[in-house]
């Protein structure tokens, strides 16, 4: 689907949302940081001229069965929020979720990956018991008709679907993570993409591992995440 690039609005994102991550990120460190732009994400989309346009409703889990990706700060947010708001038997099913969904990652060549819907561990009884702390790209999603995500999820190998989406949401929500990551880099801190099951696995085993993101190390050892492409990288 084509669109027209706001240069403009784009360019006055990308530089608020910097030097607001940037402060926060040196003042109050890396995961508050990451609290306060997600509510600002937010509001971002709200005020995007095309939101009405959007097709995502509470109980619609077609993307929920997609590969999710996540930055560190956001599984250590992730993992904060299902200790301190879910019941422990809840908190015992993400968990089990998480480590059966990893092992079966784990066997499948990469391409296989890419094609498989797995229910997130973070979905339950239709709703996403994270709603609060979702990866950014969950907050992302840009969808004005069900039928596209419909159908990704019924043809996973069909890489030729392209849904429709409104072009406003996805321009400021894009800008605005991308400011955020690029904030996040620039200050040290770990920016690859993981998967979000292999990710939540890794954390929860390794219990150094948040020490070692806040130390601005690699924090997951023996899992690779990839640099992202900025997108924007030009009107920065
Ligand atoms: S984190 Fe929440 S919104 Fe994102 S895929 Fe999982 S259940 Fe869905």
């Amino acid at each position: 689907m084509e669109f027209t690039l706001d240069i403009a609005l784009v360019r006055q994102i990308l530089a608020q949302e910097y030097g607001r991550a940037r402060e926060d990120i040196g003042r109050l460190g890396p995961l508050p940081a990451l609290e306060g732009s997600a509510r600002r994400h937010d509001e971002q989309i709200a005020s995007a001229p095309d939101v009405n346009t959007l097709a995502c409703r509470s109980g619609c889990t077609w993307c929920c069965h997609f590969t999710v990706d996540v930055r560190p700060a956001e599984v250590f947010r992730i993992l904060d929020f299902v200790s301190q708001s879910l019941s422990t038997d809840e908190q015992e099913r993400v968990y089990a979720e998480v480590r059966e969904n990893s092992r079966v990652i784990g066997l499948l060549a990469e391409s296989e990956r890419a094609t498989l819907n797995l229910k997130c561990p973070l979905l339950s009884q239709g709703q996403c018991v994270v709603y609060a702390a979702r990866p950014q790209s969950c907050r992302n999603y840009h969808a004005t008709d069900v039928a596209g995500c419909q159908r990704s999820y019924e043809e996973p190998d069909n890489l030729d679907i392209d849904p429709e989406f409104a072009p406003g949401v996805y321009q400021a929500g894009g800008a605005h993570v991308e400011a955020f990551s690029n904030a996040m880099r620039d200050a040290g801190y770990d920016e690859r993409a993981y998967e979000l099951n292999s990710a939540l696995n890794v954390a929860l085993s390794q219990a150094q591992a948040r020490e070692r993101f806040l130390a601005k190390k690699l924090p997951f050892v023996g899992l690779s995440g990839e640099e992202v492409d900025t997108q924007f990288d030009d009107l920065a």
